[in-house]
């Protein structure tokens, strides 16, 4: 077998080839086509907003690694940063100065926070706030919302978004149902009750795992409320928000601060890290201080904080004001050119975080996301921008991520695309 990546392959090739060796040939369910039909392109290089595949071929790319990337792919000062650390050795399992820079530049940004446990996913941060929420009220619940995506931690799988939705997955096949027994799933969007035996509420501040739905007005100010009264921890999960819908994340933007919050995406740059992160009296109940256990050989990888670091140096509140234009711009031309090929559209938006629902209404939770995703026109919207070189997530639950590499003349050709596009998705 000619395992070297030298010889010139096309994407069907490489698909067969992957299959081979890589589950379903890929190595997380939603970069799989599954949900929109045909195999997936495989990428050679990024740079900016663009992505080539293996054929040479460009898309502009609104994946962005669903949300890691900020800056655009290939970004200098990420790049330059990430070379320097990795100079220097790649990983030592022993203190070094880039981790405590990345939890300054988390604190600086974000109100409220005074320690920081870095990991190296976003499903380990969430998994480790549940656990320290537990550890810290002695209590064994935990309530959800239906459609939110905290990662695969067996808790959390119940009712999620993202991939598991897409697939149609019961969420709980290889999960005991011991697992998910202080699990409780709550309708996004709804406040639910919160009894006593209830540790903590996790909740995504603007729901990017479903489509895109906001929270509605007084939602989160009222969970807030609701889980002091109750004596529960509140979770934002904002390893989508966080450093992307503002540069402290939803809690500024909203106001509202809760017990614990996760990282993720943003804050490694590209590379692999996480974060929970709150006040003293709650981290130090993580070890070594306190007696809940958690760990990783590779937490606080010099690579990967190197990286988030200088990902956090360069945003600054007009990298905001940008992103959130180009967001606008990008909202605004896509309702026009969809209603314009007749197709009922609600392209919901948070600040520089968007999704498409062909949907008559505004999309409030996750019954109705699926409601407007079982029309089924998102696939061939998806195949219709793709061949004419836009790239969006391959799954209809996910969210377009313009970031700080895309231009308005990024934005005005994907615009001109769409138009063509939904004509094509509203005729098959
Ligand atoms: N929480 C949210 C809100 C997410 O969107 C994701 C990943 N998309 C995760 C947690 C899990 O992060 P990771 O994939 O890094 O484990």
């Amino acid at each position: 077998m000619d395992m070297s990546n030298e010889v010139s392959m096309g994407n069907e090739a490489a698909f067969s080839r992957a299959c081979a060796s890589l589950v379903g040939g890929v190595n997380s369910p939603v970069r799989s086509f599954t949900s929109v039909g045909g195999s997936p392109f495989f990428i050679r290089e990024g740079h900016g907003s663009y992505v080539v595949d293996i054929e040479g071929r460009r898309y502009l790319d609104y994946v962005q690694s669903y949300g890691a990337i900020i800056h655009g792919h290939g970004d200098d000062g990420v790049l330059a940063a990430v070379m320097d650390a990795a100079r220097k050795g790649t990983t030592f399992g022993a203190p070094t100065l880039g981790e405590v820079e990345l939890a300054e530049r988390i604190k600086a940004k974000v109100p409220g926070i005074d320690l920081v446990r870095l990991t190296s996913s976003g499903t380990e941060a969430t998994m480790t706030a549940l656990r320290l929420a537990r550890g810290v009220t002695g209590r064994s619940k935990i309530i959800k919302f239906e459609g939110c995506y905290h990662g695969h931690s067996d808790a959390l799988l119940a009712s999620s978004g993202s991939g598991v939705a897409s697939l149609g997955l019961p969420a709980s096949v290889g999960v005991t149902p011991a697992a998910v027994l202080d699990t409780i799933v709550a309708p996004y969007n709804e406040l639910p009750k919160i009894g006593e035996d209830v540790a903590a509420v996790i909740v995504e501040p603007v729901a990017a795992n479903m489509g895109l739905v906001p929270a509605s007005a007084g939602f989160l100010q009222e969970l807030r409320r609701l889980a002091t009264e109750a004596g529960a921890l509140l979770i934002f999960d904002e390893v989508i928000t966080g450093f992307r819908i503002a540069e402290g994340g939803a809690s500024t933007l909203f106001g509202v601060t809760p017990d614990l919050w996760c990282f993720g995406k943003v804050i490694g740059g590209g590379l692999p890290v996480g974060a929970v992160a709150g006040p003293e009296e709650i981290m130090a109940y993580l070890a070594p201080t306190g007696p809940v256990y958690q760990a990783g050989t590779l937490s606080g990888n010099p690579l990967a904080t190197a990286a988030g670091s200088a990902a956090l140096r360069q945003l600054n509140s007009a990298s905001y004001r940008m992103l959130a234009g180009r967001a606008e711009q990008l909202a605004f031309g896509l309702t026009k050119v969809i209603e314009e090929a007749d197709l009922a559209v609600q392209i919901q938006r948070v600040e520089s975080l968007l999704g498409i629902f062909f949907a008559d209404e505004p999309v409030t939770n996750y019954r109705e996301a699926v409601s407007s995703v079982e029309r089924g026109i998102y696939a061939h919207f998806f195949h219709a921008m793709l061949k004419r070189g836009i790239a969006m997530a391959p799954g209809p639950y996910e969210v377009l991520f313009p970031g700080l590499a895309h231009t308005v003349d990024d934005v005005d050709k994907t615009i001109d695309i769409a138009s063509a596009a939904a004509v094509e998705a509203r005729d098959l």
